[in-house]
C-alpha cells in the first residue's frame, strides 16, 4: 500500500471531523509496520542504487549513471569543437538543471502537502535515528546522551520496559556498524562498486579508498551515537526546506490534538500506566505533539505519537491523529511561516 493510501486509510478511520470518532483497533500499530516496510524498503534501495547502476556518479568515467545509461553533459563535444556554445547551455540546461529542479520541485511539494514524510518513511538516516534511540534507551533508560532524566520504565500499553546497560554492548557496535556501512555505500555513489567491495573483500582499499572509509565511518559514529537526532533537527538541508515548504502551507497535514478532550490525558499517568505522557516519551524527535504546529517545526510525521495515543486510549479512541485543511487550520497551524492568520 503506498503512502498516500496507507493515510487515507486511516483517515478513513480517523476521520478529520467529527473528531469523536474511534480509531479502529491495531490500525495505528499496521500503520507503523507498514512505516518499518518503507524504511527497510528504502534502505535497501540506498545500498543497492549504486550496485544495481540506478544511480550513481562515476568520479573516474566522469559522468552520471543514472538507470544503467550514461548520462553526460555533453561539455566534452563542446571543448573537441564538434558543438557551439549555444548547444552546450542547451544541454546543461536540459541534462542538469531541469531534471534538478523538477526532482526538487516534486520533493517539495510533497513537504508542502505532507510534511517530512520523506524523514519520517524513507530517509535511511531517519532509520538509524530510530534503531539507535531504541537500542539506547535500552542500555541508559533515555534515548540519547542528551535527555534530561530517564524516561519512564514502561510502554505506552503500561507493559515494563527493561534497561540493561550490557544493550550498550549492542548499541555502540551497532552504531559503529552502520557508520562502516554508510561511509562504504557512499563511496560507491562516486566510485565503481564492483572495484569498492571488490578491493574490501580482498582487504585492499586503495589509500584514498580507506581515508574516504575511515574518515567517513569516525565522522558518521560520533553522528549516530551523539548527535543524530540533532542531526535531522537542525543539520540537515533536506530536513530544513521540507520544514520551510510544510510551515508555508497552513492547510498541510499536521498532527491534530483533540484539545476538547485534553482531561483525557490522565489516563497516561493513572496507576499501571507509562506515568508520563506516552506522545512525548515515543517521539524519536523529542518533540510534545499536543502543542500548535508553529512549536512542531521538525516533525517527521513518523506517527508514533498517534500509535502510542492510540494504545493508551484504546478504549475511546486517540486524541492525536493526522489532520489537515481546515482542521489543521483552525486547530494546528494558525500562524503560518509568513506570519499569516485567519
Ligand atoms: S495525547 Fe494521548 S498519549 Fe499524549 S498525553 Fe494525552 S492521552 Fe497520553
Ligand atoms: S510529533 Fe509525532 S509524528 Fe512528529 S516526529 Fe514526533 S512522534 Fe513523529
Amino acid at each position: 500500500m503506498s503512502i498516500r493510501a496507507s493515510i487515507l486509510a486511516v483517515d478513513r478511520v480517523i476521520p478529520i471531523k467529527p473528531w469523536s470518532v474511534q480509531v479502529a483497533p491495531g490500525m495505528a500499530g499496521a500503520l507503523q509496520r507498514q512505516r518499518l516496510y518503507w524504511q527497510i524498503s528504502f534502505f535497501v534501495l540506498f545500498v543497492m542504487a549504486p550496485v544495481l547502476d540506478l544511480f550513481r556518479y562515476d568520479l573516474d568515467a566522469g559522468h552520471a549513471i543514472i538507470f544503467g545509461l550514461s548520462w553526460r553533459l555533453g561539455l566534452d563535444d563542446f571543448f573537441a569543437g564538434r558543438i557551439d556554445a549555444t548547444q552546450a547551455g542547451l544541454n546543461i540546461l536540459l541534462r542538469l538543471f531541469l531534471p534538478l529542479l523538477g526532482g526538487v520541485a516534486l520533493f517539495i511539494a510533497v513537504a508542502w502537502r505532507w510534511g517530512r514524510l520523506y524523514c519520517g518513511w524513507l530517509c535511511p538516516h531517519f532509520s538509524v535515528v530510530e534503531t539507535i534511540n531504541r537500542l539506547m534507551r535500552h542500555a541508559s533508560g533515555k534515548p540519547s546522551v542528551w535527555e534530561g532524566k530517564p524516561l519512564p520504565a514502561r510502554n505506552p500499553d503500561g507493559s515494563p520496559f527493561r534497561v540493561d546497560a550490557r544493550w550498550w554492548l549492542v548499541t555502540v557496535p551497532l552504531a559503529i556498524i552502520f557508520a562502516l556501512l554508510w561511509a562504504v555505500v557512499l563511496l560507491t555513489y562516486l566510485l565503481a562498486p564492483a572495484e569498492v567491495y571488490g578491493n574490501l573483500v580482498h582487504l585492499a582499499p586503495t589509500p584514498n579508498q580507506g581515508i574516504f572509509i575511515g574518515a567517513g565511518t569516525v565522522v558518521l559514529s560520533l553522528d549516530f551515537l551523539l548527535a543524530r537526532h540533532l542531526f535531522c533537527r537542525f543539520g540537515c538541508a533536506a530536513g530544513l526546506f521540507q520544514s520551510l515548504a510544510w510551515m508555508g502551507n497552513r492547510d498541510a497535514m499536521v498532527i491534530g490534538f483533540q484539545r476538547q478532550r485534553a482531561a483525557e490525558c490522565v489516563a497516561c499517568y493513572r496507576k499501571g500506566a507509562m506515568g508520563a505522557a506516552a506522545c512525548e516519551a515515543v517521539c524519536p524527535m523529542r518533540l510534545k505533539p499536543r502543542v500548535a504546529k508553529n512549536q512542531m517545526f521538525t516533525c517527521t510525521q513518523c506517527a508514533q505519537c498517534v500509535a502510542a495515543c492510540a494504545t493508551v486510549q484504546s478504549a475511546t479512541g486517540t486524541l492525536l491523529t493526522w489532520v489537515d485543511h481546515e482542521a489543521a487550520r483552525q486547530n494546528e497551524a494558525r500562524v503560518s511561516l509568513t506570519g499569516n492568520t485567519d
